[in-house]
């Protein structure tokens, strides 16, 4: 795609922010542009309504647990009750009252080339002809595979599975069974799916609701589990002292993205590195957010440090369901059928998530993919931040590539216990009414944002100007 990078990336058929063009013009919000001039923003602000959405939450909590599929998306940490998607588009969704909403959640990262890319829904449409699932192998899981390879340092060797969850839930088997030991290592505010082994001191929705471990969790599943804070590289050190020849791995987010946005400290990676090969254990990346994010070869490709395994997900799927566990060939051919550790999947390698993965790499492959992300990016953060301090708030906030966050706090943040002391109520009151300004962030203060490449610098400025609106009354 001509324009990554140099302007804006464009898509002949890509609906531009706000624009009068949009076809739900009939929206109270869609048209937020062309209605600024004549109108008040209080006078916007009455039209907003989520009376729809309200009815649909209140009937879904009937009929499913806290009436959603995964807990973060009842909004529960920032009060109210959620939205309610219609649809979406590039950088913009609509809910089913018709308001209109810069999205910087991008259902969770996978939707880094835009929501509903035009190419990918094609190539979709192509391969449902032929079928959705064929619980047999097929040449696109070849395809995707050599991509997946060739992109990302660490893995000579692919599984596919149906989720991040999977994919974390099987490297550890896999770690386990190579080095013969049990115990892993993992970072408090760090969230590897909700596997029993990793349901301590996790992040994401277990930090959102301020679980401290989930009932139904056995004691038994948890007692190899030792934790660390994050850029600590004296418990660390402590744990490998405390336990020697028993530590199978070490594994981490390598840019913390489920507890907030929390960079990793310059020496903390190879530190990590060494710690692992001096002890026999292994070192694992759980890439499910930064990989193809940060950079096309994640962030073992940007921080130049690469991991035994790396677990994928969310990107290499294009916004359908998918997972990957990948490494070196002498550790990957200890998965069946190749070796003796089980691990299965009806769904996996599928042809529709094996072909949303190929479209939307092949598009992150373009020049300038990943300097426009940071660039945008940059702006955004950068804009938030010094809006908020411009109007005496306590907040920091950082970026790489297109997955950022910012705290209410002074920071710097470098790890969980760090980030809970942002400023929760004062992040709540923000999100209600960015929203009502039409900026839709994840529902937690303890979760990162992402963005992608049907961004446009003119959604920034909005996030921007909206941004200095509400911190002014917050
Ligand atoms: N690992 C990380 C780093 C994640 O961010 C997530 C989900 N946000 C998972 C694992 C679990 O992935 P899934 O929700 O697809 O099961």
């Amino acid at each position: 795609m001509a324009g990554i990078g140099l302007s804006l990336p464009s898509n002949s058929t890509h609906r531009p922010a706000f624009s009068s063009s949009t076809p739900r013009s009939s929206s109270p919000r869609c048209c937020l542009s062309s209605v600024k001039m004549t109108v008040s923003v209080d006078e916007q602000k009455k039209t907003f309504t989520l009376k729809k959405s309200e009815e649909a939450f209140n009937a879904a909590k009937e009929l499913m647990p806290g009436g959603v599929n995964s807990p973060v998306r009842a909004f529960k940490s920032v009060g109210g009750q959620p939205i309610v998607i219609d649809s979406v588009k590039g950088s913009h969704m609509w809910d089913i009252d018709g308001n209109e909403y810069i999205d910087y959640v991008g259902s969770w990262g996978p939707a880094i080339i835009g929501h509903a890319d035009d190419e990918v829904l094609a190539a979709l449409a192509e391969t449902m002809k032929k079928g959705t699932s064929f619980g047999a192998p097929c040449l696109l899981e070849n395809v995707l595979a050599k991509m997946v390879i060739s992109a990302v340092p660490s893995i000579e060797m692919v599984r596919f599975v149906n989720s991040g969850t999977e994919a974390c839930m099987g490297v550890l088997r896999l770690a386990r069974a190579f080095t013969g030991r049990t115990k892993i290592i993992k970072f408090e505010g760090c969230y590897h799916g909700h596997a029993d082994p990793y349901l301590v001191k996790a992040g994401s929705g277990v930090a959102t609701l301020g679980l401290p471990d989930s009932p139904g969790v056995p004691k038994s599943a948890t007692a190899d589990t030792l934790t660390s804070p994050y850029n600590d590289i004296t418990t660390v050190e402590n744990l490998f002292n405390a336990h020697k020849g028993e530590i199978a791995a070490v594994i981490l987010e390598p840019v913390v993205g489920n507890a907030g946005f929390i960079k990793p400290k310059p020496e903390f990676l190879n530190f990590l590195k060494k710690i692992t090969k001096e002890n026999d254990a292994l070192l694992i990346f759980d890439e499910v957010m930064t990989g193809f994010r940060l950079a096309y070869g994640g962030a073992q490709e940007y921080f130049g440090v690469t991991p035994d395994l790396t677990t994928l997900g969310k990107i290499i799927g294009g916004g359908l369901p998918v997972g990957a566990y990948g490494g070196r060939r002498e550790i990957m051919e200890m998965v069946a059928p190749a070796g003796p550790m089980y691990q299965a999947g009806t769904l996996s390698g599928n042809p529709l998530a094996m072909t949303a993965g190929i479209h939307t790499l092949k598009r992150l492959q373009e020049p300038g993919t990943y300097e426009y992300l940071d660039k945008i990016t940059g702006q955004l953060i950068g804009g938030i931040v010094d809006a908020g301090k411009k109007a005496g708030h306590a907040i920091s906030g950082g970026h790489i590539s297109g997955m950022f966050g910012f705290f209410f706090t002074d920071g710097p943040v470098y790890s969980f216990e760090d980030a809970k002391k942002s400023d929760t109520a004062k992040f709540a009151k923000f999100y209600r009414a960015m929203l009502e300004e039409g900026v839709y962030f994840a529902p937690s203060q303890f979760e990162a944002g992402f963005t992608g490449l049907k961004h446009t610098e003119e959604d920034i400025q909005r996030t921007i100007d909206a941004a200095e609106k509400v911190f002014k009354d917050l």
